[in-house]
């Protein structure tokens, strides 16, 4: 049970100008109300009518949990009556999980914007290596699938799966102008980060009112999706309301929806409270080496060193110990390193316990954990993640691998670039981002209904497309 009168009614700071519901009890989901507290006020515009559209959002209602009578007909034997009819009128987006949490969590905000703009209920399949690490986000409601759902079969969930929305398109079995009750009880849409800029683009008017007709969409997507939704002109006018300023997307959404239970919420506070509470300037480093196109640590370490450098994100070393009224002296400056290897900050930390600065300031390295490899089905190693990633969200400053989906704290990152395809070693250590927004992959090329690939970038001026990433700003 996540809701009822709170003892005591949050404050409306900690309900960040609305954008949290006051109806929660607190101490169900500690980090809703209290993450807010180690962290710079939001300087990000929040709009009084996103504000108006998260008070309205529903999820399915407790008390008729278990519901699956309102699944579709041919999906759970249904039992009939009043309920049953009251859930069929709803529309419904089913989440389904591809990769890894910081993926799961773009993909998460991005099909919860979809629901808004759609108006469907949003519901997310949470699978057991992702269970507890989440709080129930809607007031009275609960957003988790219930058991029971026909994953696997008869629904196989893939690309190519037949009932793929895209797939029933080319196959003939739906057409833009096949009227709602001819189509099938529901729909398939993938999207996954490669794929997604193939020819097959959905973010069309045709096809968005296409989709709108089925009452269940299922979901999967591992994607920042969101950013491509801009592009969908029938969402154009919604969105510029929700999102005046459209750089905060990710930021509000995630703010309002991705709240760690209080598990690993606790995690997160024994850290920060025991290292990183009262240093003078924090930095985070993601290191991120992808298994499929591994950078050796050698050419990675240089690359970090070369960015912290050209970027003076650490102070300098020194020859002799500075002099005590050196400008810095004595600040402390703390460097979180999140990374699933332990060498970058053995290496950094060495070099500043070996050196003083020129500045006199002190450079506190902390890592939290040192996973080896990612661990996909592992529930306690998806909490540790998510708790780093929670702490990398409390940063003033952070330096991230490109393509990773691990950190976002809100700031404009320096992105460590990845080497060309052919090379080894990235030329260029590393980029600031022009945005605070997370990337996506690759966009969908723009041309709806067209042959040709349009660069989304020239039709839609704050989309912005790097090597590194594509965003809105
Ligand atoms: P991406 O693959 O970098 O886009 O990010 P994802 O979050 O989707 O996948 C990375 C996964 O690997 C995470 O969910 C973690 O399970 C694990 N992982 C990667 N880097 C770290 C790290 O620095 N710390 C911890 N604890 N886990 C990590």
């Amino acid at each position: 049970e996540n809701v009822s009168a709170p003892a005591t009614t949050p404050s409306h700071d900690k309900l960040l100008d609305g954008l949290l519901s006051a109806s929660f009890q607190e101490s169900t989901c500690e980090s809703r109300y209290k993450s807010s507290l180690y962290r710079k006020p939001s300087s990000l515009p929040l709009s009084p009518y996103l504000v108006k559209k998260l008070r309205e959002v529903r999820g399915v209602p407790q008390e008729v949990r278990p519901w699956h009578a309102a699944l579709p007909d041919g999906l759970q034997a249904a039992p009939g009556g009043a309920q049953r009819r009251q859930f069929s009128e709803c529309k419904y987006v089913v989440w389904f999980p591809l990769n890894g949490l910081g993926n799961r969590m773009l993909a998460i905000a991005s099909t919860f914007l979809y629901a808004l703009l759609s108006g469907r209920v949003m519901l997310v399949n949470v699978p057991q290596e992702q269970e507890g690490l989440f709080c129930e986000p809607f007031p009275g409601t609960s957003w988790v699938l219930p058991d029971g759902f026909p994953e696997g079969s008869p629904m196989k969930l893939y690309a190519g799966a037949p009932e793929s929305y895209v797939n029933m398109l080319k196959n003939n079995v739906i057409r833009y102008d096949t009227p709602a009750s001819s189509l099938p009880a529901h729909v398939y849409l993938h999207l996954e980060q490669i794929g997604q800029r193939l020819s097959d683009n959905i973010f069309c008017d045709d096809d968005q009112r296409l989709l709108g007709k089925f009452g269940w969409m299922i979901l999967k997507s591992d994607s920042y999706f969101a950013m491509a939704l801009f592009l969908t002109p029938m969402y154009d006018k919604e969105l510029a309301r929700m999102f005046p300023y459209k750089e905060a997307v990710f930021h509000h959404l995630g703010r309002y929806l991705l709240h760690p239970t209080n598990r690993v919420w606790g995690i997160v506070r024994r850290y920060y409270e025991a290292y990183l509470a009262g240093v003078d300037e924090k930095i985070g480093f993601q290191i991120r080496i992808f298994p499929e196109r591994p950078v050796k640590f050698e050419n990675m370490y240089d690359q970090l060193t070369r960015c912290i450098k050209e970027q003076r994100l650490l102070p300098e070393l020194g020859k002799a110990e500075p002099a005590a009224n050196t400008s810095g002296d004595g600040k402390v400056k703390a460097v979180l390193i999140t990374s699933l290897y332990s060498g970058y900050y053995d290496k950094i930390r060495g070099m500043y316990y070996e050196n003083p600065t020129k500045t006199g300031e002190i450079v506190a390295l902390y890592q939290p954990t040192h996973e080896e490899k990612q661990e996909y089905a592992s529930n306690e190693h998806n909490q540790k993640a998510l708790a780093e990633i929670y702490l990398l969200s409390y940063w003033d400053k952070i330096d991230m691998s490109a393509w990773s989906t691990f950190g976002f704290a809100g700031v404009k990152p320096w992105i460590l670039l990845r080497p060309d395809w052919d090379k080894e070693v990235s030329q260029v250590a590393c980029v600031r981002s022009t945005s605070v927004e997370p990337s996506l992959h690759s966009p969908p090329a723009l041309g709806c209904g067209a042959k040709k690939e349009v660069d989304v970038a020239v039709i839609k001026p704050y989309v912005h497309t790097h090597t590194t990433k594509t965003h809105i700003s």
